[in-house]
């Protein structure tokens, strides 16, 4: 294989060399410099929630540039990021009064832990104990991949990553052992903050649990006073049929993540929203006590529009009753896939994501079915990228039926 000059992120350029260049992005599709079209069935990377460009967004990013690129976010402020604070407090879970923007979904992380760190120790009870669900990503800095599943893409950073106690994940039926080790990690040594994905753990595998099981896991959090961090880097913005997963359980999270879909998956932006419990420990004559955070991008008012342009559209366009379609059809699809053959194992859907495990002899990530597989679909016109054997679905809500046609159709073909 050719050594490139790009260092494309978890590529193996000894091995994948196929990389063809994108030209286009119009909705769900994809078009490349020869003039091939490809179905985006992943919302490239799961970030694009609308559909590529649209027009209310590409209008926003266009007229904010005009205006002002880029303004230091400390002691200045400007008006797209002034609205879409509020707007953010007004859409996500009842309580979450404070809004800090960053770059990432793993920087929004990062935050959310310095967040609970700066809580504990400013109210002078120091706590550093951090607890996370079984299964979990939350990015790949140092602080989100010790707080995510440790794997063979964390190997060699392992020395540097600190130690969080481990709850194992609420499968169905299962449920009280994750209570059981939740309340004991609590009750045996105090714990600053407890990280979830909730109710899908995302890059772990698509591995799906209840509502009744969230809303639990905070209850016991609440019990202990451990602060609740949802990290909805992936499950915001309708994802899993709600606007955040959050609203499915009724949970008010101390501290929530937000990123990916936040600007319909145009522009990078994130942010990390905490109760005003959180915001008034930082509140201080001290200036010991201050959020110690910034990126230099930090509120770009380039993403704030688009990310504001994202919200007006969630506000006039009716994203849910479409996001009900794309569920629908999903449902539809994936049944009919499980009774085509049964290699397609453990079917399950939450919201507009599907998932099903491929019965290969050689599980996990670096499964060797893995490349095999995305060059398969790619030969389909199709954008699909499985977690090992695991095979998902997670396509732009302007996807339409015959488009999901083609993807099932690309996965029922697998040789
Ligand atoms: C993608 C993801 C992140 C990291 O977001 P980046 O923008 O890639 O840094 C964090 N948490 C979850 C749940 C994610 O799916």
């Amino acid at each position: 294989m050719p050594r490139r000059t790009v260092w494309h992120p978890f590529t193996q350029h000894a091995l994948e060399d196929n990389v063809p260049t994108i030209t286009r992005g119009k909705g769900a599709w994809l078009e490349t410099d020869d003039n091939r079209r490809i179905f985006d069935a992943i919302s490239s990377w799961w970030v694009i929630t609308h559909g590529h460009r649209h027009p209310a967004i590409v209008a926003a990013v266009k007229d904010q540039i005009d205006k002002l690129d880029q303004v230091i976010f400390a002691g200045f402020t400007h008006e797209s990021a002034e609205k879409l604070a509020e707007k953010l407090v007004a859409i996500t879970p009842v309580g979450l009064e404070h809004v800090f923007f960053s770059d990432s979904g793993s920087t929004s992380v990062e935050v959310a832990i310095k967040m609970a760190l700066g809580y504990w120790r400013n109210i002078g009870h120091p706590r550093s104990r951090i607890a996370a669900l079984e299964h979990g990503y939350h990015g790949d800095t140092i602080g989100t991949m010790s707080a995510g599943a440790r794997g063979v893409f964390n190997a060699a950073y392992e020395p540097l990553l600190f130690d969080v106690i481990r709850i194992p994940f609420p499968h169905a039926g299962r449920e009280q052992e994750t209570f059981d080790a939740l309340e004991a990690a609590c009750r045996e040594t105090p714990v600053a903050a407890f990280i979830a994905e909730p109710l899908i753990a995302g890059a772990g595998g698509m591995l799906m649990y209840s509502s009744a099981a969230l809303a639990e896991m905070k209850r016991i959090c609440e019990r202990y006073g451990a602060l609740f961090i949802a990290d909805e880097v992936m499950t915001g913005w309708g994802r899993t049929g709600t606007t955040f997963a959050c609203n499915q359980a009724g949970v008010t999270p101390d501290i929530l993540c937000t990123a990916k879909g936040l600007t319909g998956g145009s522009m990078p932006l994130a942010a990390t929203l905490a109760t005003s419990r959180i915001y008034d420990a930082h509140y201080s004559e001290d200036r010991a006590r201050t959020l110690f955070h910034s990126s230099s991008f930090t509120a770009n008012p380039v993403c704030c529009a688009a990310a504001l342009a994202n919200l007006e559209i969630w506000e006039n366009e009716p994203v849910l009753d479409r996001i009900a379609k794309v569920s629908e059809m999903q449902e539809q699809n994936l049944t009919a896939l499980v009774e085509s053959s049964s290699r397609f194992l453990n079917p399950r859907r939450i919201g507009t994501i599907t998932a099903v495990d491929l019965d290969v002899a050689d599980g996990g990530y670096l499964a060797a079915a893995g490349p095999a597989l995305r060059a398969h679909f790619l030969a389909q016109g199709i954008l699909l990228r499985p977690l090992g054997n695991t095979i998902y679905v997670m396509p732009p809500y302007c996807a339409t039926g015959p488009d999901l046609s083609l993807v099932y159709e690309a996965i029922r073909s697998i040789p």
